[in-house]
């Protein structure tokens, strides 16, 4: 396990350090009328207690000007006191998965992010908005596209708010490059290349069993390939065609380990993308315009992204994704707004990731149900 995590740190880049994360604190976006007088955060519970909780949730929380961690949800008994002590939360705001319905009367929490293993994704987003919280559910939002459909009823019906955690929608970079895609300054684009991928560890985590994960590479990472060609476009694919192949078939017997798919969209744009769990390297997406390009490369780590253009390189002040993620939900919250990544934007992906394996399983080109 600690190779995976290793693995997947040097791959996705380190935490930002308070002091670069500082810039999106000062960048409030409440209006003093919405956000109160006395400024008071809104409290998060975390469910699931792995790597990405701790390096870099809990610690993105500390920066957030506008939530905090106040709860744990964890099956690891060994880890309430650690977690108690760090981040100084008491022992009553601390559950496990069975005792979680008695976060319900539970004040000090207004949101509930699940960062689950996958197929756990489904259950605890229906069990938070029962409990009346809203819900931030880490990617993929669930295993199917039905799982999907049940969460955003879920929450609709306890009249929560949804977001899933696509931080790269939050990110400068990412932000200027669909500013610049949107705005056609460089023309319209024709053409977009996207991939990520990386070497997975412990052949013996969740990762790589079906009924945990759902998929492989492309359910973990592939869907930041596939989630930039879509907000580059701000169209969704129509048409898929996916070919798979497995150099490990005895480490990848339950799960995808490379995939490449091409996606034709309304405007017949056409986007070739790949993933991997099998080799390092590939993180980046290039789209081709009128007038020239845009691209990232590396695209999706944490931090030390770069953009540039055919005009040259953009450069942006670093934010914790994390923190600024967590502060735009709060925002949605408090002003009363449908998130940008919403549980319909977490849908939309896994309608376009089963077209991929439909795809790869009928070896026909298929149409993206909508
Ligand atoms: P992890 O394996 O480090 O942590 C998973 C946690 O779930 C652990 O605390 C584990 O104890 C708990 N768990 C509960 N039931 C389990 C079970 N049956 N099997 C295994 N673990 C179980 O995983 P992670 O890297 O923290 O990923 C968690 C979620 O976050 C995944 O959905 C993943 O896709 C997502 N993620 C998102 C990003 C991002 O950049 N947004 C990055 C990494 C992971």
């Amino acid at each position: 396990m600690n190779m995976l995590r290793n693995n997947r740190r040097e791959f996705l880049g380190t935490t930002l350090t308070a002091a670069t994360a500082a810039g999106i604190a000062q960048g409030g976006f409440f209006s003093s009328s919405t956000y109160g007088k006395e400024n008071k955060k809104l409290g998060v519970a975390l469910v699931g207690l792995g790597s990405l909780s701790t390096n870099q949730i809990a610690p993105g929380l500390l920066n957030s000007a506008h939530c905090k961690l106040t709860a744990i949800v964890t099956g690891t008994p060994e880890k309430e006191k650690k977690w108690a002590d760090k981040y100084g939360i008491q022992s009553d705001h601390i559950y496990n998965y069975q005792s979680f319905e008695k976060i319900a009367s539970d004040d000090s929490v207004d949101i509930v992010y699940i960062v689950l293993p996958n197929s756990m994704h489904a259950e605890f987003t229906i069990r938070a908005a029962k409990a009346g919280k809203h819900v931030l559910c880490e990617k993929p939002m669930a295993n199917s596209a039905a799982d999907c459909r049940a969460m955003i009823d879920a929450c609709k019906a306890a009249d929560r708010k949804l977001a899933i955690g696509y931080r790269c929608q939050f990110e400068p970079h990412h932000m200027k490059s669909m500013q610049i895609a949107r705005s056609k300054e460089l023309g319209a684009i024709k053409m977009i290349e996207a991939g990520f991928g990386f070497t997975i560890g412990d052949p013996k985590q969740w990762r790589l069993r079906k009924e945990l994960a759902g998929g492989g590479a492309l359910m973990d990472v592939g869907i930041y390939a596939l989630q930039s060609c879509r907000y580059l476009l701000g169209e969704e694919p129509k048409m898929i065609t996916a070919q798979e192949t497995k150099t490990d078939a005895a480490k990848f017997a339950e799960v995808d380990e490379s995939i490449t798919w091409l996606m034709q969209f309304p405007s017949g744009v056409l986007a070739y993308c790949s993933t991997s769990y099998n080799f390092n390297g590939l993180n980046r997406f290039q789209a081709f315009t009128d007038k020239g390009f845009i691209r990232m490369d590396p695209a999706f780590g944490y931090s030390d992204v770069r953009l540039e253009t055919s005009k040259g390189k953009v450069e942006l002040q670093a934010q914790d994704q994390f923190a600024t993620e967590m502060d735009n939900f709060a925002k949605c919250i408090l002003e009363d707004q449908n998130s940008k990544v919403s549980g319909e934007e977490g849908l939309k992906d896994l309608l376009a990731i089963e077209a991929i394996y439909k795809s790869i399983a009928t070896r026909t080109t298929v149409a993206v149900e909508s």
